[in-house]
């Protein structure tokens, strides 16, 4: 195509990608005067393999980006925090220092994300509509139904093992931890306000309330039996191994298919290079075992509402690709680093086990690690907690030090 015909294509933001990335990006760039286009390849509402388990952190983003009016109109489940039942059957809860978290079916967040862009102006939602990438990472050309547009950016929102990354060279090396993950949804009253977390040898289940008749499975392993997961398999058979867990779900009603996605580990070499930027699950992944791909994912969004901003005239694309891409490993850094902390228990039942008698005698450890996971720094989150749960953590440090002190007397005495 000449020069100049494609000089007329030109557009400001493609988003390739409609899953929550997509759309939270799509809501911020609109916003700051940007055309955008956004391109989805299944129809709306989309489902994923997810826990559905919305942490109190991207309950917070959810609001920033979707009118309170919008959000009325869906149906999602709040929980207080999180049980781990161990493979002993002992269990430990720990709670939310500010806020609750929410389950929330993908096709709920799916319908609430794009009645949101739909609302948008300066936003084209194109749905049943895949996208091709050439040219280079410098000068993108995308191609749609039978349109060729040349954007000034191009937001790769497109997945977990996102073709815009290695089209732009940005993948990074394969990882050695594989693991994959299931979810289907069960018709049964939730029995309680907690994301349970089931451990067994090698897997776990992760049971998340979703509305009031529905309960949502999702479990991870690196199992062969999930590395199969395009056959169908019984999720039941596979929860057999947990023990623990309610019995009437082991005989409840599924409502829908069993999903699958894997290997989740994806790592990235940047997240942005000429005008491509990477969101969500694209600029790499780790693992879903602390629950927080949709809250990073709408973090994302914001950082590059944030980076705009901070720019004084008109947004400034080249400014945005090089900031996004030094700023996002901070902000990720916390991710990172408390699920790398959460996967030395996979595989380590007897270390589960001992984690969980922990949790059960210092709460306040456990409601502070949940506390991490909702917040953006460790110093935010020991400042949330040190507010909310002060208190209970002066008790116990006067508990530990007395106790200490006591021993020490005796000792000497
Ligand atoms: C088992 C499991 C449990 C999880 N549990 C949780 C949890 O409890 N809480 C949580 O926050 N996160 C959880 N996650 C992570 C979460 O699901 C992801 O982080 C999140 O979906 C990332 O969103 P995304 O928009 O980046 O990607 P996606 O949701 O995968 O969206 C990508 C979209 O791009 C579209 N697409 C791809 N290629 C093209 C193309 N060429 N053209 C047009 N469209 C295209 C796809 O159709 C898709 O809709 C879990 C993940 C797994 C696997």
């Amino acid at each position: 195509m000449p020069a100049n015909e494609l000089e007329n294509l030109m557009t400001e933001i493609i988003v390739i990608g409609g899953g929550p990335a997509g759309l939270s990006a799509a809501l911020v760039c609109a916003r700051r005067g940007l055309d955008t286009t956004v391109i989805e390849k299944r129809s709306f509402p989309v489902i994923k393999t997810c826990g559905e388990g919305l942490m109190p952190g991207g309950v917070d983003s959810l609001k920033r980006l979707v009118p309170q009016k919008l959000i009325n109109k869906i149906e999602y489940h709040p929980f207080a925090g999180i049980r781990y039942i161990a493979p002993n059957g002992e269990c430990a809860s720990g709670y939310f220092g500010k806020g609750d978290g929410w389950g929330i079916e993908r096709s709920e967040l799916s319908k609430l994300l794009s009645l949101a862009v739909e609302q948008e102006p300066g936003i084209n939602l194109l749905e049943n509509t895949v996208a091709t990438v050439e040219g280079s990472a410098e000068q993108p050309i995308v191609h749609f139904n039978s349109q060729t547009l040349r954007p000034k950016l191009l937001i790769a929102a497109d997945g977990l093992h996102s073709p815009i990354r290695r089209w732009a060279e940005l993948n990074g090396p394969p990882s050695k931890l594989k693991r994959w993950g299931l979810r289907q949804h069960y018709q049964i009253t939730p029995w309680t306000n907690l994301v349970e977390v089931h451990w067994s040898k090698d897997m776990e289940a992760y049971v998340t309330p979703v509305s009031p008749n529905t309960v949502g499975i999702a479990v991870l392993s690196h199992r062969e039996l999930i590395s199969s997961w395009q056959r169908p398999i019984s999720l039941k058979a596979t929860l057999e191994v947990f023990s623990n867990l309610e019995p009437k779900l082991l005989s409840s009603e599924a409502k829908d298919q069993l999903i699958g996605i894997g290997p989740l580990h994806q790592t990235v070499k940047r997240t942005g290079t000429g005008k491509v930027v990477l969101v969500g699950d694209a600029a790499g992944y780790l693992d879903a075992i602390t629950g927080e791909g949709i809250s990073n994912a709408m973090e994302q969004a914001l950082l590059i509402d944030r980076i705009f901003k901070k720019q004084k005239e008109k947004p400034s694309i080249d400014e945005l690709v090089f900031n996004y891409a030094n700023q996002l490993p901070a902000l990720m850094r916390r991710y990172y680093w408390l699920t790398h902390l959460t996967l030395l228990l996979h595989r380590r039942p007897s270390l589960v086990n001992q984690v969980v008698r922990v949790f059960q005698k210092t709460p306040w450890l456990f409601n502070y690690l949940l506390d991490l996971n909702s917040a953006r720094s460790f110093s935010e989150a020991a400042n949330s907690s040190l507010q909310i749960h002060g208190r209970s953590y002066g008790r116990e440090l006067l508990r530990v030090v007395t106790r200490r002190s006591i021993g020490e007397i005796r000792k000497k005495s």
